[in-house]
């Protein structure tokens, strides 16, 4: 069987895949060796993508409130509704939101519809919540959104310095690449980041600055190259233009003792990193979320890029700003445009472009302005002035902050549709139309990655039920409302032709972004494309998309951002796992991702903890100005003193807790209207419950009538961790399936132990097992998840949830692909005198597939180091 060559579902890194199929909906799954981007590694995510593909919980029909329509009924009532709001209503009374998941074409066509033939800028993406800062913020300095770098700079730079990215868990194979060039030439890496996370076990050093300082770092390390006498002077002269007062408005407070105390760091650090900086002309400064998702994104996005600008380091080998970017294709939406604030194309809306457009569609009235961003799209759904609205492929009732207005206005939106591969997600079900999409694996087009990167996506399995590409059903709707001419697509390669014409319409060198040498592609040469870059090395010759040719320093907001948030005794930060994805739709179908963290954790140092009397594991509710939500607790000195962080992937279908969606203010910054995500005030408490336990079961009821429950895959069914103040009798009662019985109770701890046998209670299967305490331990998980794959064991057994002949706990997995846990890497670690990540995979595997786990096991050998010497 032939391999077939796709690109990954995750992450920006766009990593390459060679997937086989072997069976009706069964892949294996392999890197793809020539793939510039990857080189044939995966991380555990992409690794396994196989275990993804199982056809339940899709969305396989089309559905009219509720019930099977067929394809033609469907998208004839979609049309009749758009066209009758706009009619009534106007053009901007419709809006799309659509998501970095989406292919290239289907985000052509979508774009097109909307700013083209409805004639609004209605369109945002999720990706405004992901990256938009750097948009902005490249736009403000190059005149164009253009990412000035690539990987093959990561191998040729002397110095990597992570700025408020978790490179180790968000783009594991990048941060792979970073530790070759570590290996291979000695790259110096620098992380800086309010929390300790697993990307600083590599780091020469770590920077914990206070949350929202980095204009402050990065003025400061200016202010310090240009005393330094570091500034690349001819560089400024000739390619770069500063406002007027910038230099001396960047003295103001920016000395090291005064950086270093806004910072919240010790002096000596900061200066190692500033001269560390200045001695090395070949720097990359990579940032991801944790620069853009603040309501000062886009001045902490020109602040590093300011620093690039004046040192000369841009357009050069191992030297540039370097955004990298969260979803798979988040790139391909900015380069159609999109993002609200774009037209088309890297077009923006000035007149010329406009006009240019138009002409280029043929479109009967295009946009003449920039569309509503995310947060202010959904406020004026909930104000009732859009009144028609699209929902592709992503889910606003839990991404986007304030999902309490969110659901309101999805609530009270007279008409809303949704296009998705996935049946019942927190968003559809407020849908008066859902419409099947294909999923990956099933879809056929190209994506962009970080590094401006083009790559096919290739359909590997056949649609399942009526799922059809996004593009075709926008081209549907499009042909409906009276578009056919405009949208004459039959296939996907189709679609792109387009794009690359519109790339190149009348560009003659103004954007980079000109891929007019794919015009005449032809639908066998579309079908065996290889990866390719555009833009080449931007900016190499110094000249930049700008009227003048000039880059732009920018003047940047230098206050401290907690000086403009109430004041509350934490700071709440979000951020993703390494093994979940978004709102776990896909990764949350593999039970082996699924073990890294069973639960949505809220990481605490432990003396903010002592202070509320938490303690591990303990149950803790956290309070914003905006929202509560119940999460575990995790004590660490990861964190700061005063800072949290919790995950963003739970959703309602996986727990009542965990919903960090209720937590942020919808604060955006002013320049992209990205929401601020890393630093909310909140405080916690811990969560009075009367009782802990919880249940395997082969299926779970929807509801589960506890305080907390998060429920999660496991090998043959479910885990649930349950909590709550009532009775648990109800409970019991609401979530084990009828059979064979047996139970114990323990009433001096309040405990209660039931298992529930198929077949009888000897030689019967386990079909649940439900284990409640008030005060008591209760069992391993482990040992008693495995008895669903088994015969069940005897009841004396079940009920102590343990075998008659103990065997070791191996603790909390590190190694997915092998399943290795916490436990056996620390005693192989200290038995067997194991001190380097390779010596631990030697031993026992872990570490040696996908790698993702390295960082954990370094991590682990420093510790186990550490206690052997204490
Ligand atoms: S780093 Fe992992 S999630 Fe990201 S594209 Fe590569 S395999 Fe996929």
């Amino acid at each position: 069987m032939k391999a077939i060559r796709t690109t990954c579902a995750y992450c920006g890194v766009g990593c390459g895949i060679a997937a086989t199929v072997t069976g009706e909906r069964e892949l294996v799954i392999a890197g793809d060796p020539d793939h510039p981007a990857n080189r044939g590694k995966l991380c555990s995510k992409g690794t396994h993508l196989g275990e993804t593909l199982g056809l339940e919980g899709r969305l396989l029909y089309p559905e009219i409130g509720g019930k099977r329509a067929g394809w033609d009924k469907a998208v004839r009532h979609v049309a009749r509704k758009f066209a009758d709001t706009i009619r009534r209503h106007g053009p901007d009374s419709v809006a799309f939101y659509v998501s970095g998941q989406l292919l290239t074409e289907d985000y052509y066509a979508a774009n097109k519809l909307m700013k083209g033939f409805i004639g609004s800028g209605n369109i945002d993406t999720n990706s405004r919540l992901c990256m938009s800062s750097a948009v902005a913020g490249h736009t403000r300095a190059f005149g164009e959104d253009v990412v000035p770098a690539s990987y093959d700079d990561l191998d040729e730079a002397d110095l990597i310095v992570l700025v408020g990215s978790n490179t180790a868990w968000c783009h594991p194979v990048v941060y792979q690449r970073i530790m070759d060039a570590r290996a291979t030439r000695g790259t110096k890496l620098v992380v800086i980041d309010p929390r300790r996370t697993e990307t600083c076990e590599e780091a020469d050093l770590h920077l914990p600055l206070r949350a929202g300082s980095d204009v402050a770092l990065m003025n400061g390390l200016l202010a310090y190259c240009r005393e330094a006498g570091v500034l690349d002077q001819d560089f400024l002269d000739a390619h770069v233009a500063a406002p007027e007062g910038f230099w001396e408005a960047l003295e103001e407070g920016a000395d090291l003792w005064s950086t270093a105390a806004s910072c919240d760091l010790p002096p000596a650090d900061l200066r190692a990193f500033y001269e560390l900086f200045a001695r090395t002309p070949r720097t990359v400064t990579l940032f991801s979320q944790g620069i853009n998702q603040s309501i000062r994104g886009t001045d902490q996005v020109n602040a590093i890029v300011n620093v690039h600008l004046a040192t000369g380091r841009i357009g050069k080998p191992g030297a540039a700003p370097f955004s990298i970017t969260g979803q798979p294709n988040a790139m391909g939406g900015r380069e159609v445009g999109g993002l609200a604030s774009t037209l088309a194309a890297h077009r923006g809306f000035d007149a010329e472009s406009i006009a240019d457009v138009k002409r280029f569609w043929g479109a009967p009235r295009i946009a003449e302005k920039p569309g509503l961003k995310a947060v202010d799209l959904f406020r004026q759904v909930r104000e009732g002035r859009i009144k028609a609205l699209w929902v592709m492929a992503t889910n606003p009732a839990v991404s986007l902050p304030d999902v309490a207005m969110v659901r309101e206005a999805l609530t009270a939106c007279p008409f809303v549709l949704v296009s998705d591969c996935i049946a019942d997600t927190d968003t559809s079900r407020y849908a008066h139309v859902k419409l099947p999409a294909l999923g990956w694996g099933e879809k056929d087009g190209t994506v962009t990655n970080s590094e401006r990167m083009i790559s096919r996506q290739r359909a590997l399995l056949p649609p399942p039920g009526e799922a059809k590409p996004d593009w075709w059903i926008v081209t549907q709707v499009a042909r409906a409302m009276g578009w056919r001419d405009a949208f004459a697509y039959d296939r996907p390669a189709d679609v792109y032709r387009e794009h690359v014409r519109l790339s190149a319409y009348r560009n003659e060198g103004k954007r980079l972004f000109d891929i007019g040498g794919h015009a005449a592609i032809s639908d066998s040469e579309y079908e065996r494309m290889e990866p390719f870059r555009w833009g080449g090395t931007p900016f190499a010759d110094g000249r930049f998309p700008t009227a003048d040719g000039k880059a732009r320093l920018i003047a940047v907001e230098q206050r401290p951002l907690d000086g403009t948030l109430p004041k509350w005794p934490l700071t709440l930060n979000t951020g993703r796992y390494r093994d979940h994805w978004h709102t776990m739709t896909r990764t949350g179908l593999s039970p082996k991702l699924s073990q890294h963290r069973r639960e949505p954790l809220v990481e605490i140092h432990p003396l903010d903890a002592e202070e509320k009397g938490i303690g591990e594991r303990d149950l803790v509710r956290v309070t914003t100005p905006q929202g509560e939500s119940v999460f575990r607790a995790s004590l660490g000195e990861t964190q700061r003193r005063g800072e949290i962080f919790v995950p963003i992937h739970w959703t309602d279908r996986q727990s009542n807790g965990g919903r960090t969606g209720l937590l942020p203010q919808p604060l955006v910054d002013p320049h992209s209207g990205q929401p601020g995500f890393k630093a909310t005030p909140a405080r916690i408490e811990k969560l009075a419950v009367q009782w802990h336990g919880f249940l395997i079961a082969r299926t779970v009821p929807d509801r589960i009538p506890a305080a907390y429950f998060a429920k999660v895959r496991v090998g043959q069914g479910w885990l649930v961790e349950l909590a709550g103040t009532r009775d648990p009798a109800a409970l019991a009662q609401a979530l084990l399936p009828k059979g064979e019985r047996v139970e114990v109770a323990d009433p001096a701890r309040g405990g209660t132990r039931i298992a529930v046998l198929e077949g009888g209670e000897l030689g019967g299967r386990l079909s649940a097992a439900l284990y409640i305490t008030r005060s008591g331990r209760l069992p391993d998980r482990e040992w008693l998840i495995a008895q669903l794959a088994s015969a069940a064991p005897g009841p004396m057994e079940l009920l102590a949830g343990r075998p008659a002949v103990p065997l070791p706990d191996r603790g909390p997995v590190v190694c997915v692909c092998f399943d290795v846990g916490m436990n056996t890497i620390v005693q192989a670690i200290a038995g067997q005198r194991l001190l380097s990540v390779e010596a631990v995979g030697a031993a026992l595997s872990a570490g040696t597939n996908c790698g993702s786990c390295k960082p954990a096991i370094r991590r682990l050998i420093g510790e186990t180091k550490e206690a052997a010497n204490a």
